[in-house]
């Protein structure tokens, strides 16, 4: 239109051009005296632990009782019985659909996560058997990329989930992840749908679901499959959230509550069904595999777990 101007002539078309970059505040890492490899110190104790030690105890502190992170594999020897493991897509890799670049191209990144874990992605999936009973079951790894998901991890997941139903087999989702992959944008993002929409079609089929939370369990993730479990465990002091707390302290402008976002305090408010120490969880997964599944497993007398006031 003659003697009219557009809306981004009125805005001006150069504002983007002298946007200042935000400058990144760096953070100092703190030097650790303690030698790498033999000996590792806790978070939350303070205690050295050698860590041949701490491997012995599934990597859970044996003064404070910290739970450190497990890699996917190390997961899946916690879980599964023996030698039952087999693996579905385990080549299956993002193929960078939006080529994104941000510090360094995404392509890079991943290389660097794989050459670091020896993974294709930060889920590990296939068939395997707990107590003696098929499962399907998915573990993710934080080490890769933080456990974050993309396209190839929430298709990973979903075919976790199409192998329960195609065998009418439970499925086990053990979670660890920062949430979506920020590197593959909204593509990343639909695997809550996806994963959801699967989850949907085990529930119509009467096929129990058993979601484990570990720490942390956060964005996407916790916001989908993570929470939609027949029955939530989460490991004791997990972080378990959608946005982090210092965002939605600054959002809703309160103080939020001690202990806010861990399992224990999602436990009180009915977010969860039960924090279960490591050292118990593959017989609690057993015990409730033979309680939904009673069609699965020989007529063994189910035993109810101590101290649970809740069976
Ligand atoms: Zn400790």
């Amino acid at each position: 239109m003659k003697g009219s101007k557009s809306s981004t002539e009125i805005i001006g078309a150069g504002w983007f051009g002298s946007v200042k970059s935000p400058k990144l505040k760096t953070v100092k890492k703190q030097v650790s005296n303690t030698p790498a490899g033999l000996w590792k110190k806790c978070v939350t104790c303070g205690e050295i632990l050698q860590t041949s030690k701490l491997k012995e105890n599934v990597s859970v502190c044996p003064y404070c009782d910290h739970h450190f992170r497990l890699t996917g594999m190390e997961r899946l020897e916690l879980l599964i019985d023996a030698d039952s493991f087999q693996e579905i897509s385990p080549n299956l890799r993002s193929s960078d659909p939006l080529k994104f670049i941000d510090k360094k191209p995404y392509n890079e990144r991943l290389i660097a996560a794989e050459e670091k874990t020896d993974l294709a992605d930060s889920a590990i999936c296939g068939r395997a058997t707990v107590g003696g009973h098929p499962v399907a079951i998915g573990v993710m790894d934080f080490f890769f990329m933080g456990g974050s998901m993309g396209a190839a991890t929430g298709e990973k997941i979903a075919q976790t989930m199409e192998l329960a139903l195609e065998h009418k087999i439970p499925a086990i989702i053990v979670s660890c992840s920062g949430g979506a992959r920020m590197q593959e944008g909204l593509l990343s993002l639909m695997q809550m749908a996806k994963t959801s929409g699967v989850r949907r079609k085990l529930r119509t089929a009467n096929i129990p679901y058993f979601s484990i939370l570990t720490d942390p369990t956060t964005g996407g993730v916790a916001a989908s499959f993570a929470m939609q479990g027949d029955v939530i465990m989460a490991e004791p002091k997990a972080l378990i959230g959608f946005a982090g707390p210092r965002v939605i302290e600054q959002s809703i402008r309160q103080i939020l509550p001690e202990g806010f976002q861990r399992s224990e305090f999602l436990l009180e408010h009915g977010f969860i069904d039960r924090i279960v120490h490591r050292h118990d969880l593959k017989k609690e997964l057993t015990f409730f595999i033979d309680m939904f599944c009673p069609h699965l497993i020989s007529p063994k007398k189910v035993k109810p777990l101590e101290n649970n006031p809740a069976l």
